[in-house]
């Protein structure tokens, strides 16, 4: 085969094989076999030794004008496979703006605020007024006026956080009653939501930082059978017209006489389980008739009117009502636990 025949078919035989070339590797590897150091054009060029001195400028022209042949098929494939993984990258790049996105989560309100809002439906169907007060409150307040003068035993109970000699974090939501009590005249008839401080461990039954919604009504002729109508209709808004109250003899030194006031189990309904020990009765509630002394303190004339006030956790509501066996779930924040309420 001379020279001319052997460039004829290596031309022949980059352009066959460059249609089966589709990316850019298989292309350089086309170019390295023609036109590398080793390529067989490359050999022709360095046979010219071989090739009689009169015929070399002819030979020479033509297998330089295939090296540009072999150069111009490799840039057309080039060309087409540049374009070719150019739409390929487009394509898989490609992002539907019409495809449907997974929305931000939903939130859910707190198992705290949903039975908050489901307790205060009931009082103020029933006339109250909802009152907020400060979380650091006077001591004044807070114990003095709720009949726990300075070293008064009952303070023990309520152990909380100073911030000052004469100003705590609240321990109860009480504070708010005597704010209304020294600056409105009765009657008076309000629900105080909120939270409340005392110097607890953490554990599954107690916390530093809880929520009470207390309740107090003051008129003339307020009497017992008021306060335990006014529970025994709560009880039912919240649980069902099957549920009653049981008044249990207590002691609390803002309220005389005092009672704590069980509900019928509403997991059982009175029948004893796990939930009530048993025993068929909840412990829900404190309360009682305010105590005249508070009355006076407040300037409220004690020979004139009467009133009665009850107090209620929330956690323990919310605790009853889904079931939660550790107190320390509603704190933590945890969205698994949170998005059940959703
Ligand atoms: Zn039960």
């Amino acid at each position: 085969m001379n020279v001319q025949e052997a460039i004829v078919s290596l031309l022949q035989t980059v352009q066959e094989e460059l249609q089966h070339i589709a990316d850019s590797q298989g292309l350089e590897g086309v170019r390295l076999r023609m036109l590398g150091k080793k390529g067989e054009l490359t050999a022709l060029l360095r046979a010219m030794g071989q090739v009689p001195p009169e015929d070399r400028p002819a030979i020479g022209q033509m297998i330089n004008e295939a090296r540009e042949k072999a150069v111009a098929l490799l840039d057309a494939r080039g060309q087409w496979i540049a374009a070719r993984e150019r739409a390929l990258a487009l394509a898989n790049e490609r992002i539907d703006v019409t495809q449907p996105v997974p929305g931000p989560g939903l939130g859910a309100l707190h198992p705290i605020s949903l039975v908050l809002g489901e307790v205060l439906d009931v009082f103020t169907g029933m006339g109250f007024e909802v009152v907020e007060g400060p979380e650091v409150e006077l001591d004044l307040f807070n114990f003095e006026m709720m009949n726990m003068p300075p070293n008064h035993p009952a303070r023990d109970a309520q152990d909380t956080f100073y911030i000052e000699d004469k100003i705590v974090l609240r321990t109860h939501t009480s504070p708010v009653q005597a704010r209304i009590m020294t600056t409105r005249k009765p009657p008076i008839r309000i629900v105080c939501p909120g939270r409340v401080y005392r110097a607890d461990e953490v554990d599954a039954t107690h916390s530093p930082v809880f929520h009470q919604l207390e309740g107090l009504v003051v008129g003339e002729d307020v009497t017992m059978a008021d306060l335990k109508g006014t529970l025994d209709a709560f009880a039912q808004r919240l649980y069902g017209p099957d549920i009653t109250t049981r008044f249990r003899p207590s002691f609390f030194p803002f309220t005389e006489p005092s009672a704590e006031v069980d509900l019928t189990c509403s997991a059982c309904r009175g029948k004893g389980c796990r939930v009530c020990k048993g025993t068929g009765w909840i412990e829900v509630l404190g309360s009682g008739m305010v105590n005249p002394r508070v009355l006076d303190m407040c300037g409220i004339a004690s020979d004139r009117y009467s009133g009665f006030a009850f107090g209620v956790g929330l956690e323990r509501i919310a605790m009853l009502r889904y079931d939660i066996q550790d107190m320390r779930l509603l704190y933590e924040g945890d969205v698994r636990f949170l998005s059940q309420f959703r």
